[in-house]
């Protein structure tokens, strides 16, 4: 018998949901059939990929058409910006972004530097926000995309993703947002805010790892990422990962059905771990305090390292991040806590809890217990702390 898991890490990645697993089940067996085939065990996956396409147009207010499935948050990314990059070249070959996204479109914009591209990273204030005048300022006349994420996967803040749509479509711009975080989790309506392509991804919604979907809207001059069959209409090749469509699907179909009422929950949960650690001495809440995502909680402990916090909650059973986890293997701090204006000496020190469909009221009380304890373990071992701050619980 395991001791009892506290999973407090869905931003990184959530568990596929029971329904979604047996929405998907017949499609590894008896529906094996490749959709591309003329006999009816294939035709009949296609019309189930169409209903994934119906699915996640619905979630986000596309058409249909409009939406393309990929393997995940990665490749979207990578196919819009290198995609949008090299069908607009002619036009220009400058490119706007912040200095807080994912480094699927991080690393991206440094392989399109080196291949000649223009990229400005636009900073952010102290709460993670971009501001739409300085994504306006930006634009050049060669400014073919920009690409702005909707809410951050580490300190949870939320763009004014309307607004800077609404600029982009003025000035003829395509715009682009990474939506991971967003999607299945928050309100998106790509019409509304003038959005050109999205990015969004299963596992981060209770969905199967390895789906995801971009959205092109209708007109968009965009490249071919994947080459190879005439799949996706012949825009994204590669037999369909029909189980995972149907998937990602039924996941998408949920999360917004639940979202009115999940919503509320979540924000409640994070709201008192918020409340309750911040009570703890030489602590900061990172990111937006509203314009956030409803499961979002970090806090920077000073005088510490989280990475010690870390491995003390999981003696205790709870799975908690620093809010990097791709950072994880070096020691640069975080570049979205740097880039927020926050000193690499605190940086180090925070922790992202991020809560879930199955998160209790009773866990977040245990991890409330766990942590302040924890901190002022920690503290009375580190040299850094002031006098004050040892042996205060
Ligand atoms: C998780 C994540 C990604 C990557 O998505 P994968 O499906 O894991 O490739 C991209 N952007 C953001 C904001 C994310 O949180």
């Amino acid at each position: 018998m395991g001791k009892k898991i506290i999973y407090m890490d869905h931003a990184a990645t959530t568990y596929t949901a029971k329904e979604v697993v047996e929405a998907m089940l017949p499609y590894f067996s008896e529906q094996f059939g490749n959709p591309s085939s003329v006999y009816s065990i294939g035709q009949s996956n296609k019309s189930v990929i169409d209903l994934a396409r119906k699915q996640v147009a619905s979630a986000i207010n596309a058409q249909p058409d409009e939406i393309f499935f990929t393997n995940g948050g990665t490749e979207s990314d990578n196919w819009a910006l290198k995609g949008v990059a090299f069908a607009n070249e002619r036009k220009g070959k400058h490119i706007i972004t912040t200095a807080i996204e994912h480094h699927a479109i991080l690393h991206s914009c440094e392989w399109l530097a080196s291949r000649g591209f223009e990229i400005t990273y636009l900073p952010v204030d102290k709460y993670g926000m971009v501001s739409p005048e300085a994504v306006e300022k930006a634009i050049r006349p060669d400014t073919i995309l920009i690409s702005v994420m909707y809410a951050n996967n580490e300190v949870g803040t939320i763009q004014p993703i309307a607004e800077i749509g609404k600029i982009a479509r003025d000035h003829g711009i395509y715009f682009h947002t990474d939506a991971v975080q967003a999607v299945g989790h928050v309100p998106i309506d790509v019409v509304a805010e003038n959005i050109d392509l999205l990015s969004l991804s299963g596992h981060k919604f209770y969905g199967p790892k390895g789906t995801g979907a971009l959205y092109i809207r209708k007109g968009t001059r965009i490249q071919n990422f994947i080459h190879g069959g005439a799949q996706e209409k012949k825009r994204r090749a590669g037999t369909e990962n029909v189980p995972g469509i149907v998937g990602l699907g039924a996941a998408v179909e949920r999360a917004i059905k639940m979202m009115p009422v999940e919503t509320k929950r979540l924000a409640s949960l994070s709201d008192e771990l918020t409340r309750e650690l911040l009570k703890i001495p030489a602590t900061h809440l990172n990111g937006h305090p509203t314009k956030r995502l409803p499961n979002n909680t970090n806090i920077i402990f000073e005088y510490i390292e989280g990475e010690s916090i870390l491995l003390f909650l999981n003696m205790k059973g709870i799975c908690a991040s620093t809010g990097s986890a791709c950072n994880s293997a070096s020691l640069e701090p975080s570049h979205v806590l740097t880039a927020m204006g926050i000193s690499h000496e605190i940086a180090h020190g925070s922790i992202r809890l991020t809560v879930g469909e199955r998160t209790t009221e009773d866990d977040v009380k245990y991890v409330i217990t766990a942590l302040t304890e924890t901190v002022a373990k920690l503290r009375a071992m580190s040299p850094l702390t002031p006098k004050e701050l040892r042996n205060v619980q």
